[in-house]
């Protein structure tokens, strides 16, 4: 029984892979994504809060205890009950607690992940440089996290190329895409900390 739902889950996910016209998990981590895997590398990133769903932090080398992925991954399954996630390719379908696992990508009126969901918020109040890249900061809970660091006292960095809510209270603002900004300010950073190319 098990064996068919999945059966017809992974059947549906390539039908809706060839409707995209591309497949997702194929996709690559871009220059945006290896700069932040930079800071990483350099002991400038305490966390990592994604919106995103591509999997494509963890496929560009961001460590999974950096990273809180509030709307789930693609490339993954959740268990209900205990919240483990596992990888998609692993081609299980039962957690070890027992319970079925279901696709971990949270749907409009879903509730979120409650370890990320935390995770974020701690950091969020622990932060004093919290940077934002490539968000609109529309979406809730994630919408709140910079108003929580900026009452703990951090400096707040928006990069993103349309408006934000936040945008009278940055202290430095870019209105350019992501891609254009991070590896350049890392690329500074490195020379910064006497570190060369
Ligand atoms: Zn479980």
């Amino acid at each position: 029984m098990h064996y068919l739902e999945t059966d017809l889950e992974k059947r549906i996910h390539t039908l809706a892979q060839w409707m995209y016209g591309a497949p997702l998990e194929s996709a690559e981590p871009n220059e945006g994504h290896r700069a932040i895997v930079e800071l990483q590398e350099m002991g400038k990133l305490q966390f990592l809060i994604s919106q995103n769903v591509d999997n494509l932090h963890l496929k560009s080398g961001i460590r999974k205890e950096l990273l809180a992925e509030l709307h789930g991954n693609i490339a993954k399954l959740r268990c209900k009950r205990c919240g483990m996630t596992v990888n998609r390719s692993a081609g299980r379908d039962v957690c070890r607690c027992g319970r079925a696992l279901v696709r971990s990508v949270v749907d409009f009126g879903q509730s979120l992940p409650e370890r990320d969901l935390a995770l974020s918020f701690t950091h969020s109040r622990k932060s004093d440089l919290f940077v934002v890249a490539g968000s609109s900061l529309v979406v809730t809970p994630a919408a709140n996290m910079p108003a929580e660091a900026l009452r703990a006292g951090a400096k707040l960095v928006i990069i993103n190329r349309g408006e934000t809510p936040f945008d009278p209270h940055t202290h430095l603002r870019f209105h350019e895409k992501t891609g254009d900004v991070l590896p350049r300010a890392v690329k500074r950073l490195k020379r910064l900390m006497g570190l060369f190319e």
